[in-house]
């Protein structure tokens, strides 16, 4: 890819994938290029560059996060991906994840709520070259019906459970990574769909991220 690179963000990528993601047991290849490869600091806003590989999430405006980057890791090494895969992510934010994914897998069809958001991450995504993603503005807790099945499915937000249309729309053999569980505390799970009725359930850690609101997610103004 053609940005040019300044040195200085070159080293904290490569100590940001040794100590957080290689030191902590992360060891897909695919997961590990990618991330010295995606230039994190440019999918933070302006004034948090310097912290964009440390080990923690950061906001990115809207009452959102990019996830943390051994997140990013774990949840992409769980997709099991080899590089011809069709992957449907949820939740582009600020299209990080979504980098990390384009690097490996062969289609990434990524879905955000926020307008503003996908759109930021759209015209970043496109300025470095990537061509094999595709936007859409949406709920995607009903997936991207037009385009599955997919072979794998990431969602970057918490679900109160696994939504119906993901699964659906998730191949037989295929692999989801998702958050499951409360609005403030969830479990990742990395679910592997054995048959069209039946999904192998794995319990991988737990976690915190911001909430899928939508149809088969939480509804948008708690309480009220
Ligand atoms: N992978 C992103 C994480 C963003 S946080 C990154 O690393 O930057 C989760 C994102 O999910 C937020 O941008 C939020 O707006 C979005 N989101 C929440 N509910 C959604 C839904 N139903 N459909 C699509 N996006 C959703």
């Amino acid at each position: 890819m053609g940005w040019n690179e300044d040195p200085h963000y070159r080293d904290l990528r490569k100590r940001m994938v040794e100590y957080q993601i290689v030191g902590r047991g992360v060891r897909d290849r695919g997961v590990i290029e990618a991330m010295l490869k995606v230039p994190r600091h440019l999918f933070v806003p302006p004034p948090y560059r310097e912290e964009a590989y440390n080990d923690y999430p950061l906001s990115i405006g809207r009452g959102q996060t990019i996830s943390q980057p051994y997140m990013v890791a774990v949840m992409t090494e769980a997709l099991e991906l080899k590089g011809d895969e069709k992957v449907l992510e949820i939740g582009t934010g600020s299209g990080y994840q979504t980098a990390v994914l384009a690097e490996i897998a062969s289609e990434v069809f990524t879905i955000e709520r926020d307008p503003l958001l996908a759109e930021r991450a759209r015209e970043l995504l496109e300025s470095l070259g990537y061509r094999n993603i595709h936007f859409r503005v949406g709920d995607g807790t009903l997936g991207w019906p037009e385009e599955a099945p997919f072979d794998r499915i990431i969602v970057t937000a918490a679900a109160p459970s696994i939504p119906k249309p993901l699964r659906e729309q998730l191949r037989v053999g295929g692999i989801i990574v998702i958050p499951v569980g409360g609005r403030y505390g969830q479990t990742l799970v990395k679910g592997k769909k054995v048959s069209d009725e039946k999904m192998e359930i794995e319990e991988l850690f737990d976690c915190a991220f911001v909430p899928l609101v939508g149809e088969y997610g939480f509804p948008e103004n708690p309480g009220l």
